[in-house]
């Protein structure tokens, strides 16, 4: 039989995920084959590690995008032993975890017992000074509030989709939401409260609301089966520590050099970009902005929701409006190091938040060399500062020499440093509508998306802009790409992408 050929066009983590089990299928003895196209110079989007070196030579690993993933979600591990670098993901260093929120000038620790933004423990929610007393008062409320409706048989989370601020607000009150919810939890999508979809984000919240009526009590339960888990499976002798979050050693770069090594270099072409896409009377073709045009059975589409919106409306129009209604927001990482005595003496954290309602043009700051192990050399200390978002675009028409100058001073006030202290490295990475917004309806939009292409034969849509901006939710969104489109070309694959018990 004639192998089929796959064109995936996108290098990040879908694109590489689709083209990953491609390759696998092909090895099952399956008649496929694929060419992925990448747009950019370097493979992986928005996953950019640079192993960077000062002046005197000390070596920094520096996740410029992408820095973490966490434990809940099982394809990452799975591809990682597939890939035999499952001994160089690490977890974060445990030890220093703390999350400090900024208030005024003051930096105040994350109170123990908050689980996401709920408090569970009372004495740590009675003595901070991050909420006003009032505000105490509002977010303990939630405990005897019924929910706001009461979900008839079937129905879900997405047939009561409301906004991060309207929920929060609703249950815990608008100082809940504007000093913890809005950097935390709005801040994982960099999205903008009045807008985000909780269906299609955290449908946990209002799944809880209706289970156990209230956000304190649902966070209780969860806490008590997590604590009973742990009981009943204690981690094994000599294993690795458990973390929530994780990341390769040598940073996220690993994963996309181990997918492209499997993939193979002669099935993939970066620095081509694909400028149009037409279906032709036995599949479908590509044609790149350099005019070679390229011809393939059947096609995956995995570029950010703009760029894919540019490449369906000549397939079908009413997919490039629901795409072109996914808005993305831009933003930018800028990682810098500083001399550790320049520094102040407790760097035991992971990162700091600085909530919308503090005004300041920084909205997190990551302290890389004590979240992860071995990313700065001794007598160095590895930052990162975040900037951007739906509310902060017009910051980031700033230079790079201005975006570095207005981190350094953030960190340096924030940290109480010395007013002079210089970065012995420092440098912007900027992501351009990298980030997708979930808004209200998002998941309603997503479905018709996918109702529409389940219609097209041999073409899939995939990553980060439908049904989740993690790095584990964009390679399986490859992978169910790759499920579908063989499944139009008549090809039989199934594998078994079961994770051990620990990671399920
Ligand atoms: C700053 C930042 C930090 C993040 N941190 C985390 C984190 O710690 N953990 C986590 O799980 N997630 C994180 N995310 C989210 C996660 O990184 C992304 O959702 C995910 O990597 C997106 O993967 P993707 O394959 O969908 O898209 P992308 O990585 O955007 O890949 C799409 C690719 O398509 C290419 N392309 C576009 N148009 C064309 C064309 N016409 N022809 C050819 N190629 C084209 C692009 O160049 C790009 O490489 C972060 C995102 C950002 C922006």
């Amino acid at each position: 039989m004639r192998v089929k050929r796959v064109i995936v066009i996108g290098g990040g983590a879908a694109g590489l995920g689709a083209a990953y089990k491609i390759r696998r299928a092909a090895e099952a003895g399956c008649d496929v084959d694929c060419v992925l196209l990448e747009k950019d110079t370097r493979l992986g989007g928005k996953l950019a590690t640079d192993i960077v070196r000062d002046a005197e030579g000390g070596e920094y690993v520096i996740d410029g995008g992408s820095d973490a993933f966490i434990s809940g979600k099982p394809a990452i591990g799975r591809i990682a032993r597939m890939l035999g670098i499952a001994e160089e993901m690490v977890p974060a260093r445990e030890e220093n975890k703390k999350t400090l929120i900024v208030k005024g000038k003051r930096l105040i620790e994350l109170p123990d017992g908050i689980m996401m933004f709920a408090p569970t423990k009372l004495v740590p929610l009675a003595t901070t000074p991050l909420y006003s007393w009032p505000a105490k008062f509002r977010m303990a409320l939630d405990w005897f509030m019924p929910p706001k409706v009461r979900w008839a048989e079937g129905e879900t989370a997405q047939d009561h989709d409301e906004t991060l601020e309207s929920f929060v607000v609703r249950r815990m009150g608008r100082e809940s939401l504007d000093r913890l919810a809005e950097p935390l939890v709005g801040g994982v999508h960099a999205s903008d409260p009045k807008e985000m979809s909780l269906a299609a984000t955290f449908p946990n919240f209002l799944e809880m609301e209706q289970q156990s009526g209230s956000l304190i009590k649902g966070f209780l339960a969860e806490r008590k089966k997590r604590e009973e888990m742990r009981r009943k499976y204690p981690p094994k002798p000599g294993a690795k520590p458990w973390a929530f979050f994780n990341t390769f050693r040598r940073g996220m770069q690993q994963l996309t050099d181990g997918i492209a090594g499997a993939v193979g270099a002669k099935r993939i072409r970066t620095g081509a970009e694909v400028a149009s896409l037409e279906r032709i009377s036995e599949g479908w073709r590509v044609t790149l902005a350099s005019g070679e045009t390229l011809d393939a059975d059947a096609v995956i589409v995995a570029t950010e929701a703009w760029a894919a919106t540019r490449l369906m409306r000549e397939i079908d129009d009413d997919v490039a409006d629901l795409l072109a209604s996914i808005p993305c927001s831009s933003s930018a990482t800028v990682p810098m190091a500083f001399r550790t005595e320049d520094c102040p003496a407790d760097l035991a954290w992971f990162g700091i938040l600085s909530p919308q309602v503090e005004k300041r043009p920084i909205l997190a700051v990551t302290l890389s060399s004590s979240k992860w192990p071995d990313r700065s050399p001794e007598g160095r200390v590895l930052l990162r500062g975040f900037v951007g978002g739906p509310q902060n675009q017009r910051m980031l028409e700033a230079s790079d020499e201005d975006l570095i100058e207005m981190v350094r001073a953030q960190i340096v006030e924030l940290l109480g440093m010395k007013g002079d202290a210089q970065p012995v490295i420092a440098s912007v990475y900027r992501w351009v509508g990298g980030m997708p917004q979930y808004t209200l309806g998002h998941l309603d939009r997503v479905d018709e998306i996918e109702r529409r292409c389940s219609d097209i034969r041999g073409l899939a849509l995939a990553g980060g802009a439908y049904r989740g901006v993690g790095i584990p939710n964009c390679i399986e969104s490859g992978e169910a790409a790759v499920s579908k489109v063989l499944g139009d070309l008549g090809i039989e694959y199934a594998e078994d992408t079961a994770a051990p018990a620990r990671e399920r």
